[in-house]
């Protein structure tokens, strides 16, 4: 694994665990429809990572969200577990699983135009709407 920290998550019931190593400390916001009907609010992850070691990896369903993404759940108490990329075949996992997160720093949110006025995060930091992303990405591939 690549990252600094080593973290320890796991689902509420414990019959998924998973080890990451995040490239970075930080925690990201999405707003999207999608998101926010997956999860009931936005999706807080931290960054992709593409060498998760789960345990109990048969107690996670995926469900195709979308032509280029799954999402995972844990079988038994439906905990979310990760939005799974698969053009990069990376997970952003829920920031929630994870203990020892506390110095992480909050850096960006996306789908900034889809998120509804009835809340918003305070401070300041890069904050995207859907077509900027999606510039961004452009970009990076170039
Ligand atoms: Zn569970
Ligand atoms: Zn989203």
């Amino acid at each position: 694994m690549s990252g600094t920290t080593l973290l320890e998550g796991r689902c509420l019931c414990g019959a998924v665990t998973v080890r990451i190593a995040p490239p970075e400390p930080h925690v990201e916001a999405c707003h999207c429809d999608m998101c926010r009907r997956w999860g009931g609010g936005p999706f807080l992850s931290l960054k992709l990572v593409t060498d998760p070691l789960f345990t109990g990896e048969e107690q996670i369903a995926r469900y195709a969200s979308s032509d280029w993404a799954e999402r995972g759940f844990c079988k038994t108490c439906g905990t979310h577990l990760f939005y799974f990329f698969k053009p990069k075949q990376g997970y952003s996992f829920t920031a929630g699983l994870f203990e020892g997160t506390g110095s992480f720093a909050f850096v960006e949110e996306i789908f900034v135009d889809e998120k509804p006025p009835y809340y918003d995060f305070a401070g300041e930091r890069e904050r995207l709407t859907g077509a900027e992303l999606l510039a961004k990405f452009n970009e990076e591939d170039d």
